[in-house]
């Protein structure tokens, strides 16, 4: 959708509404209204401490706030007094040395300092549990006040009108859903587009049109200290944060501000936020935030004697995953979201500002978004109790070191697959996605439990059930595992437009026989990927698109996003509920099927990447010979009250052949083996399907689709770089994770996407994006917690690369 003309309407004059409307006019629209409730600042933007730092572990947040940085920096209102990391702990200084790593690999210039360095940045600080940091040059700090207001300035300058005191009561929608009109207090305002940059309000603006947005209210405190005579903190001393200890803060007429995140924070108003509530702050609570005081008076001793000038307490509008929700509202045309700020407004706005505006004029952000898609939150979100235990887990973990592999604690037991008591009977630990919960390993004789801040007790080091996943991984390789896949996303695509609607936005050829099974991916018109996924051809018009658990209404609302009207005859149902999906995998999987249904199963009948419905005791199932491991075998889609029907005879039967149920940490060891690509990491927006190694999958002879010209460009077929396998050190496990910098001599060339061990191969592999030159063979390194690891440069299946073993 492009928009050169046209009116838009910003709604909240917080610095996201104010960034969004400088960069639309900026972006050459001509006009560009915001309305604002109160004053300018009279959200969560009123109480900010305004601290910037560049550092993220995602390259998307990492862009916007470095952009940020520039953009108040040009406006003359950045104090880039740098900014120390303090590790308070071993495990902290290690997880920093990964920090830096990551950082390297995106490009940011991030320095690792020792305890004395720490100390000559800040002098007051107590040398006690100080193990080093990081130290970043161009970080600092913004008023929030004189910075918002000159964003607004900016905006005013280029045109943009701003209406204070207007508040926005409802929406009117035209025959196709679309944005009309803009109603407010003071009358209409016809609108082409209107921006929700509502705050904590968001979700209520959003709700104007039918719509839902994934936000809380979640409060955080700071409280300010008064200077200590003698003592006096420098102004212009760096900015700080202290993670272990949970707190940040910065010099402030000569004592300090300092604020926290609480291990147990509160969510509030989760029934809907006050519309007449303003600028104000709400009730803070000392109690709460005495720990966190603590722990910074541990760092900063002189603290003790500073007098408490004030503790203030407010809001902010915090997702489930901790991550803005932003671009077009799926279903409603002309809608736009740029909110769900996540105690990161100041950091992320003139990022996400710049791209929103690209968005709406260009059709495109120009960066990869979709990992904060605003639509990604489905109906389970709809309860603001689990929505609210979610991002309070985000916050709890804002600062507190999240180990790699460790799982949700808040939230959990949402959702359940009917094999979920057969699971716990094995001794499942469970972790969680999307709300379901997933038997990630098993220990058996054990009874079940579900997994959470478990690396905590085991810390950078190999998994205690590393053994047990490796003979789960062995069944699937020798014999015939089995798993519980139900969590999958799954979207029935159905309509006489159906086709032309996923040839659109496909890459492949979906228009095969009934009962082919599609590997594929949706495109952006960059030819980026933004979802990977397979597409069963059920029936002549109707399609299951089977996508991961966490990406379905992502996944969704794309298809709705690129919907036109033609596409009327066509409807999407998310069927994720309804069916439970069994994978059952290894040498032995037909013989293990066949045993239950009198259906033939042979390779003649049920091919690779075909579905069929078979009989298993009175249900009907539909087999779907396809592989995430690299195995023979088959995904069961089974209706939910047949499943542990279907899961006992699978058992039975397969005892014989030593069936063994396995878990996604297995799955994770034996896709990884197989170089099999993991959405979100190995494949995202950045990446085409050639620079991705899914060429295989771009069909240029079926005519238009997404993303088609960009690929057919000269040169895009042969880009510079390219997802790559790699071994990194021997056969000793690694503590790799992923994001870590891949070197060629001292030169960054890449970074890790995803990695984990492979048990059959005993490798260490990671899949990396480096220049396409390397060849197989060629040596490179990985930081490995400040180490150089030597590596290797693999072919993209480590395991059985000619594929013989899926024909079974
Ligand atoms: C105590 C505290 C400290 C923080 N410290 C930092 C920090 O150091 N660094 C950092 O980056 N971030 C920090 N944050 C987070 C940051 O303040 C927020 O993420 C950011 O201000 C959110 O900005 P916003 O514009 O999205 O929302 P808001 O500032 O809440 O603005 C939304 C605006 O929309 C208006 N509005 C809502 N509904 C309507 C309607 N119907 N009609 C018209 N107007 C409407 C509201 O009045 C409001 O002004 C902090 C937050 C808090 C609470």
């Amino acid at each position: 959708m492009l928009t050169r003309s046209g009116r838009v309407v910003v709604v909240g004059g917080g610095i996201t509404g104010a960034s969004v409307a400088y960069h639309l006019a900026r972006a050459g629209l001509k006009d560009v209204l915001l309305l604002e409730k109160g004053e300018l600042t009279s959200g969560s933007t009123h109480h900010a401490a305004g601290l910037v730092t560049q550092l993220n572990p995602s390259a998307t947040m990492m862009a916007f706030r470095r952009y940020s940085v520039a953009l108040y920096d040009a406006l003359g209102v950045f104090n880039a007094v740098g900014s120390v990391r303090i590790a308070s702990s071993e495990g902290t200084f290690k997880d920093l040395r990964r920090a830096v790593s990551r950082a390297a690999a995106l490009g940011l210039d991030a320095e690792l300092i020792g305890p004395a360095e720490v100390l000559e940045k800040l002098p007051f600080a107590s040398p006690q549990s100080l193990y080093g940091g990081v130290w970043i040059d161009s970080d600092g700090y913004v008023d929030p006040h004189i910075a918002t207001y000159a964003v607004a300035d900016a905006a005013r300058q280029l045109g943009v009108q701003i209406r204070t005191h207007v508040r926005v009561t409802g929406i009117e929608l035209g025959a196709a859903h679309e944005v009309k009109t803009v109603l407010t207090a003071d009358g209409r305002i016809d609108a082409d587009h209107v921006v929700n940059a509502g705050g904590v309000w968001a979700p209520q603006l959003a709700e104007m049109v039918g719509g839902r947005l994934a936000s809380v209210p979640v409060e955080h405190q700071h409280v300010l200290m008064q200077a200590v005579a003698g003592e006096e903190v420098p102004r212009g001393s760096p900015c700080w944060r202290d993670t272990d200890n949970l707190v940040y803060g910065k010099d402030e007429a000569g004592g300090m501000l300092i604020g926290g995140y609480e291990h147990d924070p509160v969510a509030r108003w989760l029934d809907g936020v006050p519309w007449e509530h303003s600028a104000s702050p709400v009730e803070s609570d000392m109690d709460r935030f005495a720990p966190l005081l603590q722990g910074a008076i541990a760092r900063f001793p002189f603290l003790d004697r500073a007098g408490v000038i004030r503790l203030l307490c407010h809001p902010d509008a915090m997702t489930p995953d901790g991550n803005p929700l932003l671009g077009p509202l799926p279903g409603t045309p002309g809608f736009w979201v740029a909110a769900g700020l996540s105690l990161n407004g100041f950091g992320g706005a003139g990022g996400i500002g710049r791209a929103l505006a690209e968005w709406i004029t260009e059709g495109d952000p120009g960066i990869d978004i979709n990992p904060y898609r605003a639509g990604r939150f489905g109906s389970v979100y709809d309860d603001p109790s689990y929505t609210g235990a979610c991002a309070r887990e985000a916050y709890r973990y804002y600062y507190r070191l999240r180990y790699p592999l460790d799982t949700a604690e808040l939230g959990r037991g949402r959702r359940a697959s009917p094999l979920q008591g057969r699971l716990q009977e094995l001794g499942a630990v469970f972790g969680a996605k999307n709300g379901w919960e997933r038997a990630d390993h098993f220990e058996p004789g054990s009874g079940w439990r579900r997994s959470g801040a478990d690396q905590r007790a085991f810390g950078w080091a190999r998994p205690p059930w590393f053994d047990r996943v490796a003979s789960e991984h062995a069944a699937f390789r020798e014999r015939v595992g089995i798993i519980d896949m139900t969590s999958f996303g799954k979207l029935d695509v159905s309509g006489p437009g159906a086709l032309a609607l996923l040839e659109r936005v496909c890459d492949s050829a979906v228009d095969r026989p009934v009962g082919s099974v599609v590997y594929t991916q949706f495109l952006n018109r960059h030819g980026g990927i933004v979802a990977d996924l397979t597409v069963t051809r059920i029936e002549q018009d109707r399609f299951r698109v089977i996508t991961g658990a966490a990406t379905v209404d992502s996944d969704r609302g794309w298809l709705e996003l690129n919907s036109g009207a033609e596409d009327d005859d066509v409807q999407i149902d998310d069927v994720s509920d309804e069916l439970a999906v069994i994978g059952i995998w290894g040498p032995q999987a037909r013989r293990t099927l066949a045993a239950v249904t009198g259906d033939d199963v042979s390779d003649d009948a049920l091919r690779f990447r075909t579905a069929v419905i078979v009989d298993i005791g009175g249900a009907g199932v539909l087999a779907q010979r396809i592989t995430y491991v690299g195995e023979l075998g088959y995904e069961l889609y089974v209706p939910r009250r047949w499943a542990v029907q279907v899961w006992d005879r699978l058992i039975a039967a397969g005892e014989r052949y030593g069936v063994a149920p396995g878990g996604y940490r297995a799955l994770e060891s034996l896709r990884l083996e197989k170089g099999y690509r993991y959405f979100g990491t190995d494949l995202t927006a950045s990446d085409t399907p050639f620079e991705s190694g899914l060429g295989f999958c771009v069909a240029f002879d079926k005519g238009e689709f997404n993303g088609r010209a960009a690929l057919a460009a000269p040169g895009a077929a042969t880009p510079a770089r390219r997802l790559r396998t790699l071994t990194v050190g021997d056969e000793e496990y690694l503590t790799i994770y992923g994001g870590e910098a891949v070197r060629r001599g001292d030169a960054v060339v890449g970074r890790i996407r995803s990695c984990g061990y492979g048990h059959t191969v005993r490798r260490n592999i990671a899949l990396a994006s480096v220049p396409a030159e390397l060849e197989e063979g060629d040596a490179l390194t990985v930081d490995v917690f400040g180490q150089r690891v030597p590596a290797v440069v693999q072919c993209d299946s480590l395991y059985d690369p000619e594929g013989t073993r899926i024909r079974g």
